[in-house]
């Protein structure tokens, strides 16, 4: 028996991408958001991040078999009042009061999300409330 086949190599700590073990998805600190499988290349060679091949295989090859998602549709979505997730930022934001939708937007909260619920007066504002929000690819409420 080999070491090889214990798995892939772990994660450098000091790695730009961090895999929470928790919610099962890789996380960037310097952008401090969820990146999805198939976006995790694409992240560490353009924008934020121009990684040469040295810097950016080894963490796809860390990260090659762990469970994550491989679209936005796939991003985890912990419930609200789910403690901060480490390394995600921390947004301004506003969740509606009749169900769980959290937004950074008031608009569209305030004109989009309305809709939702036709029982609610048109320009009424209490029905959504001010929060401390992660989203941006994981999207949740946690106690401010
Ligand atoms: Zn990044
Ligand atoms: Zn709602």
């Amino acid at each position: 028996m080999s070491d090889d086949n214990l798995g892939p190599p772990p994660l450098h700590p000091d790695a730009v991408i961090r895999y929470n073990e928790t919610w099962k998805v890789a996380i960037c600190r310097t952008c401090k958001i969820g990146v999805h499988g198939n976006a995790l290349r694409g992240h560490l060679t353009q924008g934020n991040h121009s990684y040469r091949k040295a810097d950016w295989a080894p963490i796809l090859k860390a990260l090659d078999g762990r469970p994550q998602p491989m679209s936005k549709a796939d991003f985890p979505r912990p419930p609200h009042n789910t403690p901060p997730i480490p390394d995600l930022q921390i947004w301004d934001g506003f969740a509606c009061n009749l169900c769980e939708y959290v937004i950074t937007s008031q608009e569209v909260m305030h004109l989009r999300h309305r809709k939702a619920h036709p029982d609610v007066p048109r320009g009424s504002k209490t029905f959504y409330r001010p929060v401390k929000v992660q989203v941006k690819s994981i999207a949740y409420e946690y106690p401010s």
